[in-house]
């Protein structure tokens, strides 16, 4: 199917690469056929491209490259409201309610979710949950970009809050062919927008038989794992007293880690940890905002030291990707007492090429750069709360928000249009979702 030529005219541009804080105060994109064709100072690039399908004037607005989710749940949007306050939200209250998703129920939430994504700029997310074939679905329908994962896991989640680690082995398998089968149905579907990977749950929810087995198909097929490591203390706790190691020496010793494995958080991890994420060049994904809600940090400094690949994440509850910016910053300056170490640069290179490099993707997405996929986030900046502008990324960062979003461009289609999404019905989506949440909450004792 062909897609229009679009040119984006006389807007503050910051294509976020080489240097996050780069830009260009009258500058112009150009589009065609899914992928950014030129990008500079309109001068230049208008005068080659007198004629398109589509003008854009950005004379209003910021044009940055689509923000990348590494590590979501988009399903996860059905826990809005209930954990956010309660003890043991997650082993007690969100894993059990899980068990009452349907693929019919998660299809409507996923619906939901990616239109959340591309309301908030952000262009492609990386996801691991339950009913991913239907995730996939609503992420293809939305026009988001996605790398999917199936969630695999061999334990009984609704008894992790005893600490019973009983494993069903069949249960495992099953899982791990289903997201074979997802990848075999949508690995590079969706004309490229649809990858897959292994979703080998976490640390302590798979048996070492169940992650070896996967990561010799993700091998063998040639795809990234994601899992969670080092996200909890009980998961730490088990994972010490069975094997009497940390989350991370136990998967190197399985031989778990390469450079295609995307490990969310790394709460707990310690340095000798990290050290061992950086040898094997795993990636890290960092979800700031759902560790002020439970209270708990990793080491982000220390990771970024290391020039170890991590990208930014929405993990669950909120795709606000805008947030997860600003509390990086400031979760790090409270825990630094005052440190400048994480900045306005530091965090926006984070939601792009960062996120983009952790996901292996860095030469297809990430930065308005002529030759890559055109996923781009049209903000406006002609607003009470965006002006006075003398410098466009630290307004950006500090002060944006998911209501300035205009116009996001996923594969060089227009998915949001004045701040519409134009593929799929949010009205209708909101109504879908509701009902299919309130389905399972039918089920909350
Ligand atoms: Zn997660």
């Amino acid at each position: 199917m062909s897609r229009p030529t679009i040119v984006v005219k006389h807007a503050i541009v910051m294509p976020s690469d080489p240097r996050p804080d780069s830009f260009i105060s009258d500058g112009s994109v150009v589009v065609e056929e899914g992928r950014i064709v030129a990008v500079g100072e309109s001068d230049d690039v208008l005068k080659g491209y007198p004629q398109s399908d589509v003008v854009i004037d950005g004379s209003r607005s910021i044009v940055m490259p689509g923000l990348v989710s590494a590590h979501t749940h988009i399903t996860g949007d059905f826990l809005r409201g209930l954990t956010e306050d309660i003890d043991n939200h997650f082993y007690g209250f969100a894993l059990p309610l899980e068990d009452y998703l349907t693929d019919e129920i998660s299809y409507r939430i996923d619906v939901l979710g990616a239109i959340e994504c591309v309301k908030y700029g952000i262009t492609c997310i990386n996801d691991i949950y339950h009913y991913a074939d239907s995730m996939a679905r609503g992420v293809s329908e939305v026009g988001l970009r996605g790398v999917i994962a199936h969630k695999v896991f061999d334990v009984n989640l609704r008894n992790l809050e005893h600490d019973d680690y009983s494993r069903d082995e069949d249960q495992g398998y099953q899982k791990l062919k289903t997201n074979i089968k997802l990848i075999e149905d949508w690995h590079g579907k969706s004309e490229g927008r649809i990858t897959c990977r292994i979703g080998t749950h976490a640390t302590d929810t798979c048996s070492p038989e169940l992650l070896k087995a996967a990561k010799e198909e993700a091998v063998k097929r040639n795809v990234g794992i994601h899992i969670h490591v080092a996200q909890s203390d009980r998961e730490a706790a088990y994972i010490r007293r069975t094997h009497g190691k940390t989350s991370v020496g136990y998967l190197d010793g399985l031989g778990f880690f390469d450079e295609n494995v995307l490990a969310a958080h790394l709460l707990l991890a310690n340095e000798e940890d990290l050290e061992i994420i950086r040898q094997r060049g795993t990636a890290i994904g960092h979800c700031p905002v759902i560790y002020g809600k439970v209270g708990a940090y990793p080491n982000l400094e220390m990771m970024l030291a290391k020039g170890i690949r991590v990208g930014l994440g929405v993990d669950w509850l909120s795709m606000d990707i805008w947030e997860n910016m600003r509390q990086a910053i400031a979760i790090n300056r409270i825990l630094d007492h005052g440190k400048r170490t994480m900045d306005a640069s530091t965090v926006f290179h984070l939601a792009t090429m960062g996120s983009a490099r952790a996901l292996g993707m860095a030469q297809s997405i990430g930065s308005l750069t002529a030759g890559k996929k055109a996923d781009i986030t049209i903000i406006d900046r002609h607003s009470a709360h965006m002006a006075p502008l003398r410098n466009p990324l630290q307004n950006t960062v500090y002060y944006a928000n998911g209501g300035d979003v205009r116009t996001v461009i996923v594969d060089g289609r227009i998915i949001v249009q004045d701040g519409a999404v134009k593929t799929v019905d949010e009205d209708e989506a909101v109504d879908a979702a509701q009902q299919a949440a309130e389905q399972v909450w039918s089920n909350i004792k």
